[in-house]
């Protein structure tokens, strides 16, 4: 074959090949060139442009003006609806007709009223197939819309993709023309791609890679692009190249089209409806012609977008679903993120997800999707394998900036003992290309070699929408079984997982979280939509309890369980991982807090009708508390009532209970001292409170011990330098700690508010900068363990980061952080690179740190941000980041930390109890004055917690009541209920009764058993 023998020059032979198939340089006689034959412009264009994301009967009705390629149009945000009348030429009889479509902003084609084609040029889709080999009879004069987005497929950054939108824009459309397309010419390039790229990703050790370069090389030799009739030959040549087989043992590479679509990011949630409709109608396309091509998809409410929008579209993807090649991924509403959701709004996002996928599809998913979230609750194994899922699928733990994870593929146990099996393709992208590169990087990173011989390629443009394109389909197809490359096949989650499962015997075990090394400035950006997420979930929470027992109270009350999953499904989208992050833009940030809004608006009326439903109408007032044990607290009275100002209450467990007065055990005493101090006293707690509202002292009068370090500070607050290195919103780096400056400059030094009896409280105002001030209430109630910091700040800074921190007197290795059911203990040393990545952690509503018999909480009201470094203990408040949302943060934040010291360990001493108590306010209810105390549920055990009650999905008179163990231990607990309970069922999170477990239900109540950190849902039939 090798006529003439070349020289032993690896470089020229490989360059040749190149430029035989470049874009760049000598188009006028090399293959690339003639990737296009004849082309005609279209017989006439005219448009018209709209500020709103219109329907097509719409759009199709206005008025379109005359305009030509080349024009712009804009600004940003805006849509420009093309119609295109063009006529094909009759000498193209036999040939590919393609409409040739570049613009800069993303455009979907529409034909007959129906959405056929995405097209954008970041994407590598520019054509609209009009004819694969023009006949006669197809039609040769056509009307096509052409509906453009003015944004790109990456939104509208100004400068970085990453920097805020620039809202005057302007994109234009640079070819729009008919054009013969060369399948030939296209085949031929791909084969001259896959052997060039063979050769340089084998490199210069492989004689595979010298095999490919010589036949690369004759491949030029025989190919004229001018004489098709040349080809035939040239790709013949390939072919044997490629169909020179693998071994046995080769590592098998299963290939998913894949699509991550950003429910919102870089633009807002109206965007990526059609980011979805461009992106998903183009896999359809791709489905007709490649029978064998596979493509997974995942969050459901994108699905439900489509749905409503795309009918036609949906119709044809629930075809392709049955015919087991549209493969619904994931289970979940959204791809959520994976710290800071609640555990029931975890558990929500399964239930709506699973619950829409079987509605729609008839299956529920297998697998756990969650390729590009800022790390991994150690309690979502427990939660999947409740949710009918045993696998799961990430890749994002490749992205750490310290530690490189040790596993692609393994089993992941959780904080329960529950595990399921975790591949992480190791080409670490779930947005690959098909190429070369990408196989052999997929076989060179596993990192479970000769344990699993297996893995996945998600192929396909992301994160903006895009997906596969034929290109990619066609580069795979090439080198399924090509020696020197691993096998490719298609393959859904499910034939992968179950080849890894058959061969799992030597992977290895991953017990707790998975924590990200990086992005750990997302659990503080964009302040109020934290605030926003924990709200509503507590609003919820007791909208569903009060609502439970409004049945049972008021047999004409209805349940609103339409009304509830409308709400839910609000809080579940803005759970999404660039949203409750709050690495999204401003554009995002409106709409999530206008869906608080909604959810808090919404659900007052809801919680209102449940509560007038649970008493007799009057003129007193009455408390519900919708947590599951009894509450002796300090509450305020609205004005107009038969009282007002404070009382002391004491409210029954899960139900409501008159506000009677009752008499404080000790007052609160407050005292100002001659140097400005003010020490206030209850009996339980002392404190010191300096002028410029720091603490000198907590004092645990019954431990007898001083809280706050030797010459040390409580309640400091510092700013810290934050510029990280490229993520802004998303990132703080370890060195910003070297820049921690205390905010010392008193405005309004610390004055008496409330002087004692039931609550003693002081207020002060500090200065951050000329532009942002701090003004806050330390508050001390009678007969509560911990003091209450009431917080207002004012905040316009840059790249700031304000902090609070507690240097305590306590000693101890680890500290522990509650989580979704539960807590883990992360180290509070630096030992090992694994330690100091930590340096800034999440955590939910409290975290503790404890020695032996003495230690201290630090609860939050809405925060998620921590660090216990030695013995201070630090809670993040505030960020500044600029990009992708300028305006991030800006403005006035309130929210409520408190400080608990604490004898015997936190969970004796009812930390988990307390932090609840912080962020489940008790409602006050206006009611008869004859209103009795009465409680609907309780629990025996203070390890059980009861969080959830709610009505059975699609089952009136069932009421689904979800428990957990909270301190990490086996016990026995016995959920006691004054509710006509006839039968219970234990169930899992889908609400799925299991036939096998009916549970006893005597006088005494529901009697369980429970390991540590067990959530145990059970089915009441009343
Ligand atoms: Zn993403």
């Amino acid at each position: 074959m090798y006529h003439l023998p070349v020289l032993k020059n690896r470089r020229t032979l490989l360059e040749r090949a190149e430029k035989f198939i470049s874009d760049i340089y000598f188009t006028d006689c090399n293959l690339r060139g003639r990737l296009y034959g004849d082309s005609c412009p279209l017989e006439s264009l005219a448009c018209f442009l709209t500020p709103k994301r219109i329907t097509f009967s719409e759009a199709s009705k206005q008025i379109f003006d005359p305009c030509k390629v080349g024009d712009t149009f804009g600004p940003t945000w805006w849509t420009c609806w093309f119609k295109a009348t063009l006529k094909i030429p009759e000498s193209w009889r036999g040939k590919e007709v393609h409409l040739l479509w570049e613009s800069d902003g993303e455009a979907m084609v529409w034909r007959d009223e129906q959405p056929v084609q995405g097209l954008t040029k970041e994407g590598e889709k520019t054509s609209y197939i009009l004819s694969e080999c023009l006949q006669d009879e197809e039609p040769h004069s056509l009307t096509l819309y052409v509906e453009m987005a003015c944004n790109g497929l990456f939104g509208a950054g100004q400068g970085s993709q990453i920097a805020a939108p620039d809202p005057n824009r302007k994109f234009s459309v640079q070819r729009a023309e008919l054009v013969v397309f060369n399948r030939d010419v296209r085949e031929l390039l791909t084969d001259f791609e896959m052997l060039v790229d063979i050769v340089k990703e084998l490199g210069e050790e492989e004689q595979r890679g010298y095999q490919a370069l010589f036949t690369v090389n004759e491949m030029v030799n025989l190919c004229d692009p001018s004489d098709p009739s040349s080809f035939a030959k040239v790709h013949s040549l390939a072919g044997t190249f490629f169909n020179q087989r693998n071994g046995e043992s080769q590592h098998t590479v299963h290939a998913m089209g894949h699509c991550h679509i950003d429910s919102a990011w870089l633009w807002p949630y109206e965007e990526t409806i059609r980011k979805c409709g461009r992106s998903w109608v183009t896999v359809i396309r791709l489905m007709e012609k490649n029978p064998e091509f596979v493509f997974t998809c995942s969050q459901a409410q994108q699905f439900q977008w489509v749905k409503s929008w795309y009918p036609g579209l949906f119709s044809s993807i629930q075809h392709y679903v049955k015919k087991g090649q549209f493969i619904p991924v994931g289970g979940t509403w959204v791809e959520m993120d994976g710290n800071l959701p609640s555990g029931e709004s975890m558990v929500r996002q399964f239930l709506e997800g699973q619950r829409f996928f079987n509605k729609e599809f008839g299956r529920y998913c297998k697998e756990f999707w969650l390729p590009d979230t800022f790390g991994y609750s150690a309690q979502l194994p427990q939660i999947m394998q409740g949710c009918g899922i045993s696998n799961f699928l990430t890749q994002k733990l490749s992205w750490n900036l310290i530690n490189t994870f040790p596993h692609n593929t393994f089993f992941w146990e959780g904080l329960d003992g529950s595990t399921v099996l975790t591949h992480f393709p190791p080409g670490n992208s779930y947005e690959m290309k098909g190429k070369v590169e990408d196989l052999v990087k997929t076989l060179k990173n596993n990192k479970d070699k000769g344990r699993a011989n297996h893995s996945a390629a998600l192929f396909g443009f992301g994160d903006g929408g895009g997906g596969p394109t034929q290109l990619m389909l066609d580069r795979l197809r090439l080198v399924q079984d090509t020696n020197g490359l691993p096998k490719v096949q298609m393959s859904t989650p499910d034939e992968l997982f179950t080849r890894l499962q058959a061969d799992s015997a030597l992977l290895c075990t991953w017990a707790g979280e998975l924590f990200l090394e990086l992005h750990n400035g997302t659990y503080t950006t964009q302040a109020q939509i934290k605030r926003g997420n924990r709200q509503c979930e507590t609003l919820l929470h007791d909208i569903e309890i009060a609502s439970s027992l409004a049945l049972y109270r008021n047999n004409t009350f209805p349940y609103p369980a339409e009304k509830l999953q409308e709400l839910w499904r609000l809080l579940l989208l803005n759970q999404f991982h660039d949203v409750i992050p709050g690495s999204c833009i401003e554009m995002v940030v409106e709409d999530a807090l206008k869906y608080y809004e909604d959810i808090r608006s919404g659900g007052a009326a809801l919680l209102r009708d449940a509560c007038e439903a649970l008493v007799a109408k009057g003129s007193s007032v009455a408390v519900f508390n919708s947590l599951p044990w009894e509450r002796l607290e300090v509450v305020q009275i609205q004005e107009g009532a038969e009282k007002s100002g404070l009382v002391l209450v004491r409210a029954s467990s899960i139900g409501v209970s008159p506000v009677k007065d009752t008499p404080p055990v000790t007052p609160v005493s407050v005292t100002v001292q001659a140097d400005g101090t003010v020490v206030m006293e209850n009996g339980l707690l002392k404190t010191a409170i300096n002028r410029d509202g720091t603490l000198a002292s907590l004092y645990l009068i019954s431990g007898n011990r001083e809280s706050i370090s030797d010459g040390c500070l409580g309640n400091q607050f510092v700013m810290f330098d934050d510029v990280p290195l490229y993520w802004d919103a998303w990132d703080v780096m370890d060195y910003h700690l070297q820049t921690r400056k205390p905010v010392a400059e008193v405005v309004q030094p610390v004055h008496v508010v409330s002087s004692g009896g039931l609550r003693g409280s002081v207020s002060f105002t500090l200065r951050i900068s000329d532009k942002s001030t701090i003004t806050q209430e330390i508050i001390m109630d009678a007969m509560c363990p911990y003091i209450k910091f009431s917080t207002e700040v004012q905040w316009a800074e840059s790249h700031k980061f304000l902090k609070v921190e507690f240097p305590v007197r306590v000693r101890s290795p680890n500290a522990t952080y509650e989580i979704q059911f539960g807590h883990l203990q992360r180290p509070t040393h630096r030992n090992t690179s694994w330690d100091w990545a930590r340096f800034e952690v999440w955590g939910h509503k409290w975290a503790d740190l404890s020695e032996h018999n003495f230690g201290v909480s630090l609860l939050n009201d809405c925060k998620y941000g921590y660090s216990v470094h030695k013995n201070t203990m630090t809670l993040s408040l505030l960020r500044a980041p600029k990009a992708p949302d300028a305006t991030a943060d800006m403005g006035i934040h309130h929210f409520t930390y408190a400080i608990m010291p604490h004898t015997r360990s936190f969970q004796e001493a009812s930390v988990i109890q307390c932090a609840y108590n912080l962020n489940f306010p008790l409602r006050l209810i206006q009611c008869s004055p004859d209103t009795m105390p009465w409680s609907a549920f309780s629990v025996t055990s203070q390890a059980v917690i009861l969080e959830t009650i709610k009505q059975a999905e699609d089952r009136g008179g069932v009421l689904v009541v979800r428990l957990y163990e909270s301190h990490g231990s086996s016990v026995t607990a016995t959920l006691r209920t004054t509710l006509p309970v006839r039968e219970a069922w234990v169930c899992d999170l889908l609400e799925k009764q299991d036939p096998n477990r009916p549970v006893q239900v005597t006088s005494e109540g529901i009697t369980l058993d429970f390991k540590p950190f067990q959530i145990v849902s059970l089915l009441l039939i009343m």
